[in-house]
């Protein structure tokens, strides 16, 4: 197949293709966007990015091959995906590779986001009981009702950078399993994953048309948003890109799930055990370099757990090797994005400092000789960060975690609950009342006790609440199901007149 020698035509700097209509094109003369190993900060592919046409070309496609493809029973379509399954298996360490070149995640991070994918791909094996439908005999006199779950039609799929493979197998395995067609549009930042992935499907037997690839910006998401023949939009990314898909794709009478940003708050008792708890913060802290929607990006301390934690954590922190992760002997961190985005997550940091927080582990000079171009930053932890400051507010989405005192439980979860955000929280304790206390009263969709990125898996719903999430049904679990199929209830009844009464004879 031609894709699989994708990774070494990016070496050339090929423009990253699309695919429509299981052909993949190399589009040429149209804007494009370049595509970096954040590692080394060169830049390894460019993206070209689509407007309004490409779009047309990959919804139609889509549109056009729904028919066939929602008339495949249930179980072929579950038999693709144990194809697919055995594939990304085998797939797996080039994969890991892919997303560590063009993300810069450490291989061990890569694995780790591929193994909850790999659980989106065995979720959808089971579609043909999921889709089940419920029936009453009986329902009035001689009539019998049932449920049936179909297929929406052409559904569409909008990426951030920070999962590259992950995110993406949040959503077409599922969509696709319940029988609709889909426009995958990967970030523009991280395209050359998703394009591997996509291949590997193909080989799996992926008919042609029912899976679509553009990529893009502003200009290819609303040309998808507005797209009539799109029935469904499943998106993840920002906040305010988030609010953006969902007004735009409803006005547009597309159902959308939109996932946004997070500020997540981790709080801290008294009584928490401290190796586990610093071990478990810095991992939700630091871990992907802070580029996750669950990290763990601000601590509550209540009373003594400051003076308890914050020495062993500081440590912790400052033991974190930095550094580039296309290499054979991994570091413990890699690097951030883009340059842009790490100057931007230094600037907070300076914010705060200048708004009165005391920076108490400071990665903002690390280097890294052996490749001093990366886009890095180390491990940083700002002490005595009060809620008014710019940094205690917006997402900074990089290695940093800051630290808020608080008196007692009541007013760390106060505290919380003040954010205008509600993806994920956690509290360390060791007192079952603090923990029920803390599980009913906080405002959060996902909330760890003792688990410091209660991110859920495949099976469960992946549940932000306000500026978190806009819609109704979210990503993964049965709500993944509800989201991407419409019910139709049948009631059912057979006149015993006329030639039909054989059993009476
Ligand atoms: P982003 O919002 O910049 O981009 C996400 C997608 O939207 C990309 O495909 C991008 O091309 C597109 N896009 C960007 N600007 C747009 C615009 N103005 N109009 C239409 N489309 C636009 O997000 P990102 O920087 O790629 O990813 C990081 C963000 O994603 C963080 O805020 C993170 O918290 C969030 N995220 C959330 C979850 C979740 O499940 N809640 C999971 C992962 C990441």
């Amino acid at each position: 197949m031609k894709g699989l020698s994708l990774v070494t035509r990016h070496s050339s700097l090929a423009p990253c293709p699309v695919l429509i209509g299981g052909e993949w094109r190399e589009l040429r003369g149209m804007d494009s966007s370049p595509v970096y190993n954040p590692s080394r900060g060169e830049v390894i592919s460019e993206v070209p990015m689509c407007g309004a046409a490409v779009v047309n070309d990959a919804v139609t496609a889509a549109a056009d091959t729904f028919p066939a493809w929602r008339d495949t029973p249930p179980v072929e379509r579950a038999r693709l995906f144990f194809r697919y399954r055995q594939l990304v298996e085998e797939n797996f360490e080039r994969i890991c590779q892919l997303v560590t070149r063009e993300h810069g995640k450490t291989l061990a991070e890569a694995r780790g986001s591929i193994y909850r994918g790999i659980e989106n791909i065995e979720y959808a094996c089971g579609i043909p009981t999921l889709l089940m439908g419920d029936t009453l005999e009986n329902l009035a006199r001689g009539v019998d009702c049932e449920t049936m779950h179909q297929p929406l039609g052409v559904c569409v799929g909008i990426t951030p950078f920070n999962f590259p493979a992950m995110v993406p197998m949040w959503m077409f395995p599922l969509a696709l399993a319940c029988g609709n067609t889909f426009v995958l549009k990967p970030s523009e930042k991280v395209p050359l994953t998703t394009v591997f992935l996509i291949e590997l499907l193909e080989k799996a037997g992926l008919p042609k048309g029912v899976l679509n690839v553009v990529h893009g910006g502003r200009e290819c998401v609303d040309a998808l948003l507005t797209h009539p023949k799109v029935r469904a939009v499943s998106f993840v990314g920002s906040s305010p890109v988030a609010k953006h898909i969902f007004e735009t794709g409803t006005r547009h009478g597309k159902r959308v799930q939109a996932n946004g940003g997070a500020k997540n708050y981790i709080v801290i008792m008294p009584d928490a055990d401290v190796p586990r708890t610093v071990e478990a913060l810095s991992t939700a802290a630091f871990g992907c370099a802070g580029e996750r929607c669950m990290a763990g990006s601000t601590a509550i301390t209540v009373g003594a757990a400051a003076e308890r934690m914050l020495p062993s954590l500081v440590e912790a922190a400052r033991a974190i090797k930095v550094g580039p992760t296309d290499v054979e002997a991994q570091p413990d961190m890699g690097p951030v994005i883009t340059a842009q985005h790490r100057d931007r997550v230094m600037s907070l940091v300076e914010s705060g400092e200048k708004e009165g927080a005391k920076i108490i582990c400071d990665g903002r000079n690390v280097r890294v000789t052996e490749s001093p171009n990366g886009f890095f930053i180390g491990a940083t932890i700002v002490d005595q960060v009060q809620n008014e400051m710019t940094l205690a507010r917006e997402e900074v989405f990089g290695p940093v975690l800051n630290v808020m005192r608080m008196e007692d439980l009541d007013r760390a979860i106060e505290l919380a609950n003040k954010s205008s955000y509600g993806n994920g929280t956690a509290i360390f304790t060791n007192s079952g009342k603090a923990a029920r206390e803390f599980k009913h009263r906080v405002k959060a969709g996902m909330v760890g006790i003792n688990v410091g990125v209660p991110a859920t898996m495949a099976m469960f719903p992946f549940t932000g609440w306000d500026d978190s999430f806009y819609g109704d049904l979210h990503i993964q679990g049965k709500e993944g199901v509800q989201f991407y199929t419409q019910q139709k209830v049948v009631s059912t009844r057979w006149f015993s007149d006329g030639v039909g009464d054989v059993w009476k004879k």
